[in-house]
């Protein structure tokens, strides 16, 4: 299809921020899409590949300042001055184009197939020369884009497209579409295959025929990652033994990170829970995997905790945090910052998929089918009682353990792909802790100077989708850099993390994409008319990075509220 006809239809969907009018526009969209066209799902929330896919556009804006100057003929100063007035990279190329001369143009009409060819060649690029050939690929379609075009183009690129689509706005504009009735169970079934396959189109295939009981057709695939199943929070143990039944599995909340772990005949593949592939950085689990579980295809669903190899020690999830991401010296990072996998779920073996069977009967299986060696791989801590007593006691284990808490798990229930259920339940100490995204930041004076050192973090809403500020940060980090393997992050790496990011400069102030997630201590949360949450953390303190952690699962406002309430109410008793 043409360009031209996404671009009016994100101009349209921009133009309401009300849900249920962004849904029809879009549900009209969807039914005029041609079958062909079904690759235009991805486009729709700004990437080319499904969300399962690691292969993402990753443009700069310093590249993207770059193909807009070349391909519009104006130099890169004036693009740089245009985005510190406009603030909006994508605004800057509308208006610069729109000024460019007819005379000077020789336009070809944009397909949505020729961008997505020329955007899917960026992340195979590698080696020498490869700014200069991603910079001819975005130079070519900017080339051959009038106005409206250029300001979405801009925006895809760089990865902001701004115009307030969510995976569930599909979801619903999809039911809308092509349901006469699209009742709750429907949008179920449509958000499980979501879930499940992790590919917006391939499930667009399945719906526009209308045949919602093909959508069960989608199953599971090992070797492709899956979203992983979340806890919902109880105050205390009583509380939790009454949400989730008598008997109930009762396990350690390891202090870790997800570790999801495929295997296929002798290809092991790990993922994080935002999908990402960890393989490589974790050839120790793929030796465990290979010896001590039994079977040639399965996927496990586990937490991976470091220890110290000396004393036998847990240690706090902040300090091997950078196993994740670390791609060089892994065999050393391996030595120094070991982990144990932590098994507690089991969502396919041999050949046929788990997720509808009871919980009691997948940590059964666990336990057939791996030869727990400690320190190694393991199937987790785990009781199954109806007593309250003894669950405090295993509660008090697992913390002089080292470890956050415990789960509590229903053994009826079965395993929902991407869902936070109310048949696992986590109940942990009152920690004031959240994970949030860094939204903006202002640079440093001094020695800071060069530096972002204030960083302003926010929640997320999850009605909106969108994030709101909730303080003010700049203690906790480091002044120097720090040494390899030690905890923590200076100033200047946490300024280089981010600086791709950056969306918007005003002086010493910038904005930033929300896309870093780290985890924040801090004193008591007030009300606040000063920031858009309605509420401030009081001395916020950086305490880790998480790497494993997408925005989206970045703490909510809710979250928020209720750790505001269970603070008032801790002080009225404590
Ligand atoms: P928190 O910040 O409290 O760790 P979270 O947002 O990381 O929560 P939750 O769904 O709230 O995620 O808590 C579940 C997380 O706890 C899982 O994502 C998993 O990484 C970890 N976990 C540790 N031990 C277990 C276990 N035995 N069963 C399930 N999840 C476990």
């Amino acid at each position: 299809m043409k360009y031209q006809q996404l671009a009016e239809f994100y101009n349209e969907a921009s133009s309401t921020t009300k849900r249920l009018e962004k849904t029809a526009i879009l549900a009209k969209f969807l039914k005029n899409l041609d079958e062909k066209d079904r690759d235009v799902l991805y486009l729709l929330l700004g990437d080319i590949y499904p969300e399962y896919d690691e292969r993402k556009i990753g443009i700069s804006n310093q590249l993207a300042i770059k193909a807009i100057s070349k391909a519009i003929g104006v130099d890169e100063k004036t693009v740089v001055h245009e985005w510190k007035e406009i603030g909006d990279l994508g605004k800057v190329a509308e208006k610069l184009t729109a000024k460019k001369k007819q005379a000077t143009l020789h336009r070809h009409v944009l397909t949505t197939e020729k961008v997505l060819e020329n955007l899917r060649k960026l992340p195979e690029l590698e080696g020498k020369g490869t700014v200069g050939k991603k910079l001819a690929l975005i130079t070519e379609l900017l080339t051959s884009a009038p106005p409206l075009e250029a300001l979405y183009l801009v925006r895809t690129i760089i990865g902001d497209l701004r115009i307030g689509l969510k995976e569930s706005t599909i979801r619903d504009a999809m039911a809308v579409a092509f349901f006469s009735d699209p009742e709750k169970e429907n949008l179920k079934k449509i958000q499980d295959a979501i879930d499940k396959s992790n590919d917006l189109a391939a499930v667009f295939d399945i719906v526009r025929d209308g045949k919602i009981s093909e959508l069960e057709k989608i199953h599971l695939q090992v070797g492709k990652p899956v979203k992983v199943m979340l806890a919902q929070k109880a105050e205390n143990i009583h509380e939790a033994f009454e949400t989730v039944g008598k008997p109930c599995a009762i396990e350690y909340k390891y202090d870790g990170f997800r570790l999801v772990i495929h295997k296929k005949g002798n290809q092991i593949t790990l993922f994080t829970r935002r999908l990402e592939n960890v393989t490589k950085q974790f050839p120790e689990v793929i030796d465990y995997t290979k010896k001590y579980v039994k079977g040639d295809s399965f996927i496990l669903d586990s937490e991976a905790v470091g220890f110290d190899r000396k004393t036998k020690e847990y240690r706090p999830f902040q300090e091997i945090s950078q196993r994740i991401r670390r791609k060089y010296d892994i065999e050393k990072l391996q030595e120094e910052l070991p982990v144990e996998i932590n098994v507690f779920d089991i969502l396919y073996y041999e050949g046929k998929s788990l997720l509808n069977e009871p919980f009691e009967k997948r940590t059964a299986l666990i336990k057939n089918v791996i030869s727990g060696h400690p320190y190694k791989i393991i199937h987790a801590k785990q009781i199954i009682t109806s007593d309250e007593k003894k669950a405090g006691e295993f509660y008090k284990k697992a913390l002089r353990d080292r470890q956050e808490g415990v789960m509590f798990k229903n053994l009826k229930k079965e395993y929902q792909p991407g869902s936070r259920v109310g048949h696992m339940l986590k109940v942990k100490p009152e920690t004031r802790d959240l994970d949030l995204v860094i939204t903006g930041a202002e640079y440093g004076t001094g020695k800071r100077h060069g530096w972002l050192s204030s960083f302003i973090l926010s929640c997320k809403d999850e009605k909106t989708g969108k994030f709101l500020e909730i303080g003010k940060m700049g203690t906790g980090i480091k002044e120097k850099s720090t040494e390899e393997s030690k905890i923590g992050i200076s100033f200047k790496e946490l300024t280089e993390k981010l600086k791709p990011y950056i969306i918007e400069e005003k002086g010493k102030s910038v904005k930033i994409k929300p896309k870093i997630v780290i985890s924040v201590n801090y004193q008591e949360i007030q009300h606040s008319p000063n920031y858009n949450s309605g509420f401030a953390l009081r001395f916020p303190r950086f305490t880790a990075l998480r790497p494993d952690k997408s925005p989206s699962d970045a703490s909510t406002l809710e979250d928020v509220k209720k750790d505001f309430k269970s603070q008032k109410r801790s002080w009225r008793y404590g």
